[in-house]
């Protein structure tokens, strides 16, 4: 989140609230649907940006497990309407990578369909308070306001890693660091499958509002070396499919973030001085991936915060 579409709150309103808006849904998902493995879907947001963010299910021998479910009721609709399309089975699992509301906004419809929904124990303390803040905080209309204060609390809190099965099918839900302090990945060994959440972004400048940069190029280290990794399909965010290169060109994005970032500090610039310094060297390397213009300046802000030791994220739940 956020990507071009929605840097502002009226985007993000429109979105959410098409009908205030006064636009009429258009028709047809918001995504594209992608088989990446056997019984294995990516849901890719569409280049307008109506989804919010990617998401996706894995079919297995006893039900469904959905990984994300978008930012808006109808899209996650639209998303259990594709899986009825493909399988009888239920929906057994919604598993949040974390809580931005774009990954979140249309749990309760999977929950409506009898899902369990499933994420890391700090999301549930996150998932209305804290998406108020990312959305707008005073700015925010009270329609809007009340959208997010409803949205559903998970009823799994995880701290750590857990195996779902779904028979023989097995779904590993790991608890990673780096991007809000409440990250899940989502792997389907069998069939060499990572959905990543916005811990791996494919050609698109991330969000780091709430992330930890150091522990983030640490994980995404992690997924490059694992021992399957270059047959691997990595689901993003944002962005399409993604590869090996992928994960690499991600990581070395964050590890450029940093390093120019540390460089800058260590000649005393600050603020608005130290992103002039820095931004040049982050475009020249990565000017073409989306939403840069938009997010990169922020994150370098980011970046110096968590350099100083002053950067503030959400606080870690009881
Ligand atoms: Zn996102």
């Amino acid at each position: 989140m956020f990507r071009n579409t929605l840097p502002a709150l009226a985007a993000a309103v429109a979105l959410i609230l098409p009908t205030l808006a006064g636009a009429a849904p258009p028709a047809g998902p918001p995504f594209t649907l992608k088989e990446i493995g056997p019984g294995i879907y990516a849901a890719i947001d569409g280049p307008e940006g109506r989804a919010g963010s990617n998401a996706g299910f894995i079919i297995g021998e006893t039900g469904v497990v959905v990984i994300d479910a978008f930012f808006t009721p109808d899209a996650a609709r639209a998303l259990l309407a594709e899986i009825r399309r493909l399988t009888p089975l239920p929906v057994r699992y919604v598993v949040n990578t974390h809580y931005h509301a774009d990954h979140t906004g249309g749990d309760a419809v999977f929950r409506e369909a009898g899902a369990v929904i499933i994420a890391h124990r700090n999301v549930r303390g996150w998932v209305r308070r804290d998406n108020i803040n990312l959305l707008g905080g005073a700015a925010i209309t009270p329609a809007f306001r009340a959208q997010v204060e409803a949205l559903a609390q998970p009823d799994v809190g995880l701290t750590g890693d857990t195996t779902l099965w779904l028979g023989e099918r097995r779904v590993e839900v790991r608890y990673v660091r780096g991007h809000t302090g409440g990250d899940l990945v989502v792997a389907a060994p069998d069939a060499h499958v990572l959905f990543c959440g916005d811990m791996l972004w494919r050609r698109v400048s991330p969000n780091v509002v709430d992330g930890t940069v150091s522990d983030w190029i640490a994980s995404v280290a992690g997924f490059a070396a694992a021992p399957d990794a270059a047959a691997t399909r990595f689901v993003p965010g944002h962005g399409e499919v993604a590869d090996l290169n992928d994960v690499k060109d991600f990581g070395a994005y964050l590890q450029l973030l940093s390093k120019e970032t540390a460089a800058a500090r260590a000649t005393g610039a600050t603020g608005d001085a130290l992103v002039a310094v820095v931004l040049p060297k982050m475009k020249a390397a990565y000017g073409g991936w989306e939403a840069f213009d938009y997010f990169a300046p922020k994150e370098i802000g980011f970046m110096a915060a968590e350099l100083a030791g002053t950067k503030r994220r959400p606080v870690p739940q009881p």
